[in-house]
């Protein structure tokens, strides 16, 4: 087999793009999507400007600074990969087609699966949805997302009935009087938001961190909190206690804009605040003095991150956040509310347009008779040809090869190997596999086990949008084509539906490079994006690419093209059947995983400021330092007998980890903290386990159980 250009067939033939010598994007990496500049130079290099855009503000960090040092990179793919040979597009595309083709024959639609990421550009990420439910007829499609946004997304549907990250711009940060942020390094994972931080301060704003680690963004507050891995829902419902306690609440607001107070109420009654220092570590008179600077201040914004909802209880923990929000009246509030803060570069708009296993675009449900028919309209084929939900992102990856369980999957912009929970586990069930399908720009780890592997184009080659952390619509420009042998995420879809017969009638598709209903023309996948979520909860009827540029992006609900954005929800009212706001009655319970004797210490994973989540891209870009490491506290190593840079070995239940030790101050006695990024002995998902939140599925990835040893040469 010998590797050469894709077929000429209009489905896998590249975007003609023009070249242009500079185009205004964004940031490939996270869910701040900074605005840069790139600029091809005359030898053909590509750099990087900073640009100023109302988020960034003319910042970048290093991710950005370095990210088109991949485009040109050695490792770069740029062919087709069988059995990890090179081999032609043709060979590879009637490889995938019979296999699928055979597993389906033989166990049924289901035993194809599709598995998606957060960081595809909403074009990418409708198409995936559809490819998933016409093309292959699966309901077994779900995506990283779920391991990043789903609690906080869970819990802003059922109390606000849309799940928007942000329901305000970005500035609102700023100018709040008290910010209250719980489970957020924002100063290492987005550091040009760092500035309205800073700016906050400045303006004499009160600021506190909920953290179990004294990071740059805690160590920067005016107040930290520092509990007890997995007491952040004990802590939420203690500050609620003390407003109701010293009569803090805004009874109008509860009167007029909200249901479900008063069990509400009496939940909390229970969380006093002695009880909660016990449950949480944090002093009494920090808990006091959180409660009276939010219920005091003019404009107080509550934010969760991934420290607050990676969880078990990750829905009910912001749930709680929420309520304790709508208890002081904040929501639809100038200047004040409740938000979360996505990660993913895409994780805002990649949840939105049905790529979830229970989701149709819109974020429309899939088991809702109307969303069906409508969104089936316009792919124009029978709803009930149309699956119902499939399985959850862990449940799916857990599934595969396994009785019933599908035994092929395609993977679109993830990297389970290294971002999954219980990672060794995963990594056998995608091992068992009859077919693995990796669509990717470099050999990540699981393209590396696939049975094919398609190389695709990287961002800087691509047109198409994003929705950013605030729910603006952005638009990504290429500069430059994909190089040759390389094709893109849409033409694949489009020649495997295609090569498989199963288009849709193609009436949904307007202009641009078609393949029956399946288009690899990124322009003409968002005219009918725009259609199929007209109407739904995220519409984006109103939205179009000039617009977009016109207007430094849109925010979405947009629903008609002479209607604008949205900035600010819930100003009116809340998009619930009566326009209320729901608080939901929680109680905090123990970490799926508690310490004992075997594994006397809590371990808690997150993100380093050098890197960018599996780091299949960031690790191979030399400029960006890295490499695991595990952090503990002086007076636990000198216990352990573990010096500075000493090699340790971390065992949970499901695995160990082995990598250098970092003795940091920062971190409480009882906690590790080890990065999720890297692979190898190195990987942390060795470690962490498979307990899922009831409601969102979001595997308990902020603790689990381990101990740790000196490892002896
Ligand atoms: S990684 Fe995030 S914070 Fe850093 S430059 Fe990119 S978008 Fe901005």
């Amino acid at each position: 087999m010998t590797p050469s250009a894709p077929p000429a067939t209009r489905a896998t033939a590249l975007p003609l793009l023009a070249s242009p010598r500079e185009v205004a994007t964004h940031c490939p990496y996270c869910a701040l999507q900074c605005g840069m500049t790139l600029r091809e130079t005359p030898e053909g290099r590509v750099e990087v400007a900073a640009r100023d855009f109302p988020t960034n503000r003319g910042g970048l960090c290093q991710k950005g600074w370095t990210s088109a040092e991949l485009l040109d990179h050695p490792e770069r793919l740029t062919t087709p990969l069988l059995k990890g040979q090179p081999a032609t597009w043709d060979e590879a595309y009637d490889f995938i087609v019979n296999g699928i083709r055979r597993v389906q024959e033989t166990h049924g639609r289901d035993a194809v699966a599709v598995f998606g990421g957060g960081g595809l550009t909403n074009e990418k990420a409708y198409a995936l949805g559809k490819f998933a439910r016409v093309a292959l007829r699966t309901a077994n499609i779900d995506y990283n997302g779920r391991f990043c946004m789903s609690s906080a997304a869970a819990a802003g549907n059922r109390a606000f009935g849309i799940d928007r990250g942000l329901p305000f711009p970005m500035a609102d940060i700023a100018e709040a009087d008290t910010l209250l942020l719980i489970g957020a390094n924002v100063a290492e994972t987005m550091p040009p938001f760092a500035r309205y931080l800073t700016e906050q301060r400045q303006r004499g704003g009160t600021q506190i961190v909920v953290d179990p680690r004294a990071t740059p963004t805690a160590r920067a507050a005016t107040l930290h909190l520092q509990p007890t891995p997995g007491t952040d829902l004990a802590l939420a419902l203690g500050l609620l206690h003390i407003v109701v306690a010293e009569g803090l609440t805004d009874q109008a607001y509860l009167a007029e804009r909200t249901t479900g107070w008063e069990a509400v109420r009496q939940t909390v009654a229970a969380y006093w605040p002695a009880r909660v220092e016990l449950l949480t570590g944090v002093p009494v008179a920090d808990l006091e003095a959180t409660a009276r600077a939010l219920a005091n201040a003019d404009r107080a914004i509550i934010l969760t991150a991934r420290g607050a909802e990676q969880h078990a209880k990750g829905v009910d923990t912001v749930t709680a956040f929420i309520n304790l929000a709508l208890a002081l009246g904040l929501p639809g509030r100038p200047g004040s509310g409740y938000g979360c803060l996505t990660g993913q570069g895409n994780g805002q708009g990649g949840r939105e347009h049905g790529q979830k296993a229970d989701q149709l675009p819109g974020y429309r449900k899939i088991d809702d008779p109307a969303a069906r028919a409508h969104v089936a309209g316009v792919w124009g084929v029978d709803p009930d040809s149309l699956p119902g939900p499939g399985l959850s992102a862990y449940e799916l990856l857990d599934a595969l090869g396994q009785p019933g369980g599908p035994k092929a999957m395609l993977v679109f912009g993830s990297n389970p190997v290294v971002s999954a929970p219980r990672a060794a586990r995963i990594t056998e069930r995608l091992r068992s596999l009859d077919l693995l399908i990796v669509c990717d720009f470099v050999l990540s780890e699981t393209a590396a086990i696939a049975d094919v592997v398609l190389p695709v184009a990287q961002w800087a080659e691509e047109d198409g949008t994003m929705t950013n952390l605030e729910g603006r619509v952005l638009r990504r420009r290429a500069l430059r084509k994909p190089p040759p042998g390389t094709g893109t995420d849409l033409a694949v879809m489009a020649e495997l539906a295609s090569r498989l017969g199963r288009t849709g009638d193609g009436r949904s598709v307007a202009g641009g490079e078609q393949s029956g209903g399946f288009s690899a023309e990124p322009r003409a996948v968002f005219e009918e994006l725009r259609r199929a979520t007209a109407g739904g909860v995220a519409d984006y009827a109103g939205v179009t690419w000039e617009r977009v540029d016109a207007e430094n992006g849109v925010f979405w609900p947009c629903p008609a093209a002479d209607r604008a954005g949205t900035p600010r929800l819930f100003e009116e009212g809340f998009p619930t059947p009566d326009g209320r706001a729901r608080l939901i009655a929680v109680e905090h319970r123990p970490v799926a995983e508690e310490i004992d004797a075997e594994y006397p210490l809590y371990l808690t994973t997150g993100r380093v400021l050098a890197q960018y989540q599996s780091g299949a891209q960031t690790r191979r870009i030399a400029a960006l330092p890295g490499g695991p490491f595990v952090e503990l506290n002086p007076d636990l190593a000198e216990r352990l007998g573990i010096d500075d840079g000493d090699t340790v070995r971390v065992v949970s239940r499901r695995g160990e980890m082995i990598a250098p030790a970092r003795l940091v101050t920062t971190i409480r006695p009882d906690t590790l903290f080890a990065p999720f990024h890297y692979s190898g002995m190195g990987r942390a998902n060795s470690l962490t386990g498979d307990a899922l939140d009831p409601i969102s599925r979001m595997p308990e990835f902020k603790v689990c159980a381990v101990r740790i040893e000196p490892v002896t040469p």
